[in-house]
């Protein structure tokens, strides 16, 4: 596996498969691997010829009260991980090798990047949208891959990628979890114990909204009702940033879950924020 830095670099290398008539597959992250990521490394590894992983931290992407300096990392464990797994290249830019002093170029999808997470994380797509699209242009990848803990990230890119008519496909992983249904996260070592211990009532609460909408409730109050007395009595040391029920595709707030449905949510526990979701119906 080739440690690569600069992006003139990865450019290079990926030009010169690509003119072997190789495919590429990337996965971009922000390290601190889980099995999340595992997973996600696991299944690029089968869709090319060679697998680019990514791993930068990405500034543009928090806000200025966020936790950029606090974002875990372990870079040499990462570089293990995905060497053992089969990339090709691990793709470890610093920030200013991926924008320089003069750069004013950004990759924004407003109407989706303004509800959910970006409701209260403004600029946070923006951020993601202009370094996928970067990643995507240095590695020239036929396909990248994706995690669905983060849905609306996916359905943003894939809205990107349709939008600008960008040669690549994308492919989504399901969300792995502990055993007791926490969502994997970087950010899960932030919980302290106590914390840690209720966090698994995400959950259980989505499951228990999902278990109502397919037995009929397709009232969105109620559907809401149901998790938010769930986290209160099971929960409570979290507070809910916001808990949403939405068309999965175009993110558009639903007012009744009587089709296609997502409920999804992010939670303050501690130090940590975590997102969770759930399709109530496909
Ligand atoms: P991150 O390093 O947190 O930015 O995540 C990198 C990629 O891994 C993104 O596509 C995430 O959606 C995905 N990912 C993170 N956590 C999980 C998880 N628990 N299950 C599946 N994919 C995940």
């Amino acid at each position: 596996m080739q440690i690569l830095t600069s992006p003139a670099s990865l450019s290079e290398q990926c030009r010169a498969w690509h003119a072997k008539g190789e495919q590429i597959a990337l996965v971009p992250t922000m390290g601190y691997y889980h099995q999340g990521h595992e997973a996600l490394i696991q299944r690029g590894r089968t869709l090319g010829d060679r697998l680019v992983v990514s791993l930068f931290v990405n500034p543009t992407q928090f806000g200025p009260q966020e936790d950029l300096a606090a974002y875990p990392r372990a870079p040499e464990r990462d570089a293990q991980i995905a060497e053992k797994l089969g990339a090709d290249i691990l793709f470890m830019p610093n920030a200013e090798d991926m924008y320089s002093q003069a750069h004013t170029t950004w990759i924004e999808v407003p109407k989706m990047a303004s509800t959910l997470c970006g409701a209260s994380r403004p600029g946070h797509f923006r951020g993601v949208c202009t370094v996928v699209l970067k990643l995507f242009m240095l590695s020239q990848a036929n396909v990248a891959v994706f995690g669905e803990k983060d849905w609306q990230q996916l359905m943003i890119i894939k809205r990107m990628v349709e939008d600008l008519d960008l040669p690549i496909k994308i492919e989504s992983m399901p969300t792995q979890r502990e055993a007791d249904g926490l969502a994997l996260s970087s950010r899960n070592v932030y919980l302290r114990p106590n914390e840690r211990a209720q966090a698994a009532q995400i959950r259980a609460a989505l499951l228990k909204a999902r278990e109502a909408a397919q037995a009929g409730m397709v009232d969105i109050l109620a559907l809401r009702e149901l998790v938010l007395e769930h986290f209160a009595q099971f929960m409570p040391l979290a507070k809910a940033d916001y808990l949403a029920i939405v068309d999965p595709y175009s993110l558009d707030e639903l007012e009744h879950a009587d089709g296609p449905a997502l409920m999804a949510c992010a939670v303050k526990l501690g130090k940590a924020r975590l997102i969770d979701n759930i399709l109530l119906r496909q």
